[in-house]
């Protein structure tokens, strides 16, 4: 690119453009971008034990990545979310945590988050915090050390533990995530609760959702939140919040441990009218709906010039054909799962 060239395309980045609103009228405020496929762990509602990941060529260079999200944030996306496969274990990643920091410090971007597993954490803490990080989700399912290992395959219990320590030395807000699967920590999650609100964590349970062969049976894993709700009913007082996030949380309060719980159910419908987010894989393929397997290529407009203006193009493109809905199902045993990419590949 000439030096005019760049100026051009300096000023052209900077331009303020139309927000990405869908045919719905929903304004697309919210992304998340799964910065690779892989990961320490093989948590077994998520991956198979063996994986076949994406070459490395195929992913999109950490400087792609950035122009990448700074072209959602341009175009009106408020919150950006780093996510996986484990976003802790990509090479360098935090440089593209402080690139996008500067998107925070123009005030452009409201929130810079991502989640993660918490294996890598006590390595990044402070340093994600110093990137004006301040709120994260750390995955975890139970407190006992061999039904750890046993959900993950790989992973150590005493690891998550500090790298949570750590965010919050850091001064990091931290948020549970929790699946719940039933028979495996169904009669774990009032005490992992209990846990949480007592460290100032609120927490998210998740159910279970049909992405990906793993080798396991979805329908032997599923445990309805409903459930659950009417369990920890028998036990505490829950009172409906009207916090929300724009995604499938309806929050509760629990009156006796003074915190929050998230209960996301993305096999109900009752979420999809306003959902405000997209999914970006790390090879830069769009998806608008977690449930749908429609998609866009984002990466090859990206490659094809410098200038941004073809991956807007693509932009206005996908958005237009953002789904009213999903299509999610969880039926009889043996059938294959509704959306056939694993989590780890469009990211949590
Ligand atoms: N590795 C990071 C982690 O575990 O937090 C980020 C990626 S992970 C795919 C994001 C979230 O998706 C995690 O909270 C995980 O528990 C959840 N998840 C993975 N597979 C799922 C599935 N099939 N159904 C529901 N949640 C799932
Ligand atoms: Fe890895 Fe997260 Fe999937 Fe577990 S849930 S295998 S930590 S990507």
């Amino acid at each position: 690119m000439s030096s005019e060239e760049a100026l051009i395309d300096r000023i052209d980045r900077a331009t303020p453009r139309a927000p990405l609103v869908d045919t719905f009228g929903r304004a697309v405020t919210y992304l998340r971008v799964s910065v690779t496929d892989r990961c320490d762990f093989r948590c077994v509602y998520c991956m198979a034990e063996h994986m076949t990941f994406l070459p490395k060529p195929e992913l999109l260079t950490l400087e792609e990545l950035d122009r990448l999200c700074s072209a959602f944030v341009a175009r009106g996306v408020r919150k950006l979310r780093l996510t996986g496969g484990e976003p802790l274990v990509r090479r360098d990643v935090m440089t593209l945590f402080r690139s996008l920091s500067r998107h925070l410090d123009s005030g452009a971007l409201e929130e810079l988050t991502l989640t993660t597993n918490g294996s890598q954490l006590a390595r990044f803490a402070s340093e994600l915090a110093d990137c004006g990080v301040k709120r994260i989700n750390v995955s975890l399912d139970t407190l006992d050390p061999q039904r750890f290992r046993a959900l993950t395959r790989w992973g150590d219990l005493s690891k998550v533990l500090a790298g949570i320590d750590a965010a919050q030395a850091a001064g990091i807000h931290v948020k549970l995530n929790a699946v719940a699967l039933r028979g495996e920590n169904e009669d774990e999650i009032p005490s992992l609760i209990e846990w949480a609100h007592g460290r100032g964590m609120d927490v998210s349970l998740i159910e279970v959702m049909p992405l990906g062969e793993t080798g396991s049976e979805r329908v032997d894993q599923y445990l309805p939140l409903s459930t659950v709700r009417a369990q920890l009913e028998q036990r505490w007082t829950l009172e409906d919040i009207p916090f929300r996030t724009g995604g499938p949380a309806r929050y509760v309060s629990i009156a006796e441990t003074g915190g929050k719980l998230g209960l996301i159910t993305p096999l109900t419908h009752n979420f999809c009218e306003g959902c405000n987010r997209v999914r970006v894989t790390c090879t830069g393929t769009l998806y608008m709906c977690l449930g749908q397997e429609d998609a866009a290529d984002l990466r090859s407009p990206l490659r094809a010039s410098e200038s941004d203006e073809k991956l807007h193009a693509a932009l206005d493109d996908a958005i237009f054909r953002k789904p009213k809905g999903h299509d999610f199902v969880i039926d009889r045993p043996g059938r294959a799962p509704s959306v056939r990419r694993h989590m780890s590949v469009t990211g949590g």
